[in-house]
């Protein structure tokens, strides 16, 4: 982790219904006090930075576990058409754009995760050196894969193979907060020689694997097909690929067994439920039985050319809603466990000591700003931030111990805008 001279106090913030002071050294949180007990002359620090933090009140970073930033400007590009219509455009477009775009894409998408209280995104796609570049430039925690997606072409297996070496000893030269990992597109998108290829070379070197799994009914019954009738969890699994080193996106379309496996591999499972809903993917995620049998459930919002944002309240209140309405039981997924999946869920995916506030966690906060008629209730915070308020209720985002973002204003916002702008017309 990279250091930081600098210290934070938090005055008068709200955790968990206390009033507190927050000490936030380098980018660990390294106190949290009952408000006034200790003051800030005690830390005699000359670069200790007091921010009065009255009528508001601190939650942990969120966590987007599944996302392709470099969409950020595929925005409404193909709305009302089926799956594969709208899969052919996305690769018209991806043919066109450049590691230049990815770049201004990303910063894009940082910005609005930021504005939206994300600290940390799973990224999945192309460039990643620029995802990295624009993701230093913002602050925010980066986690950013190699994509690897041969499309059943041998030659462009081989080519993978060589760039996914060249990234991950990029990756090592790394001295930042950045994560590195190895994405292996799809079952329908890799060749089997090279899902294993791509599993043995992460586990020889400890990192994550990032994988969309079972995301339409269509993928299963192909899968079936294929290989004597498993189910891509299945025919995963008998590969050894599945363990808890697995963040597995969507899992939206499951048999009993499945379940049961995810469970006891210990897969995260990642519901992005706006993608899928927009798609006509499905609704019916398994949520509590994939719980129950142990797996890690996570949430997502997925890339914006299908869920048009990188809003993670929105995206807690949908997954919510959805629960209770299909499952027709208003105690599905209640709100301790809808912050959790935004949040502390991720950090164990990663062994990460995020989405928590706490001492000796890494200092990944949001300010929530609770003077207006969003929270003017004597319902819970919770309650309030996740099915009353919008995202323009985070005040403040500090990220790695740094403020990325100071009473909603993002450094640079007017630039990044700007220079995306001129990209966009320049491909599309
Ligand atoms: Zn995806």
């Amino acid at each position: 982790m990279k250091a930081h001279m600098g210290k934070i106090f938090l005055k008068n913030i709200v955790i968990e219904g206390v009033e507190s002071d927050v000490l936030i050294d380098g980018n660990i949180i390294a106190g949290i006090f009952p408000a006034g007990i200790r003051g800030s002359e005690e830390f005699s620090v000359e670069d200790l930075n007091v921010v009065d933090c009255c009528s508001k009140t601190a939650v942990p970073g969120f966590v987007n576990m599944h996302t392709h930033a470099g969409m950020s400007m595929m925005r409404g590009i193909g709305e009302d058409i089926v799956f594969h219509e709208w899969l052919s455009r996305i690769w018209d477009i991806e043919s066109k754009i450049d590691e230049e775009w990815v770049y201004h894409a990303t910063r894009v998408a940082c910005l609005e995760m930021i504005k939206t209280g994300t600290t940390t995104f799973n990224d999945h796609y192309w460039y990643m050196p620029m995802a990295h570049k624009a993701a230093m430039e913002l602050g925010i925690r980066p986690v950013l894969a190699y994509v690897i997606c041969d499309r059943n072409d041998p030659q462009e297996s081989e080519r993978q193979k060589k760039q996914c070496l060249e990234m991950y000893e990029e990756a090592c030269t790394w001295k930042d907060r950045s994560i590195f990992t190895i994405a292996i597109h799809a079952i329908y998108s890799v060749r089997e020689e090279m899902i294993l290829w791509g599993t043995r070379f992460a586990r020889e070197r400890g990192l994550k694997i990032h994988i969309h799994l079972s995301e339409t009914a269509k993928e299963v019954e192909d899968c079936k097909a294929q290989h004597d009738g498993m189910s891509p969890v299945e025919y995963l699994d008998s590969l050894g690929v599945l363990g808890p080193d697995v963040i597995a996106a969507h899992t939206l379309w499951l048999s009993e067994n499945d379940i049961r496996i995810l469970g006891e591999r210990g897969v995260t499972c990642v519901h992005n439920v706006n993608s899928n809903l927009k798609l006509s993917s499905g609704y019916r995620f398994l949520y509590n039985e994939l719980r129950d049998a142990g797996a890690n459930i996570c949430l997502g919002t997925d890339g914006c050319a299908s869920s048009n944002n990188l809003d993670m309240l929105e995206t807690m209140k949908t997954a919510a809603m959805i629960q209770k309405a299909w499952r027709n039981d208003p105690s599905a997924m209640p709100l301790n466990e809808i912050m959790d999946m935004a949040t502390v869920n991720a950090g164990k995916a990663f062994g990460l000591n995020i989405g928590k506030i706490e001492e000796g966690a890494l200092a990944d906060i949001l300010i929530v700003d609770t003077d207006n008629y969003n929270f003017l209730s004597p319902g819970s915070f919770e309650a309030n931030l996740v099915y009353s308020a919008h995202s323009d209720c985070i005040d403040s985002v500090i990220c790695d111990g740094k403020f990325i973002m100071r009473n909603r204003v993002v450094p640079g916002e007017k630039e990044i805008l700007a220079q995306a702008k001129t990209m966009l017309y320049k491909i599309l």
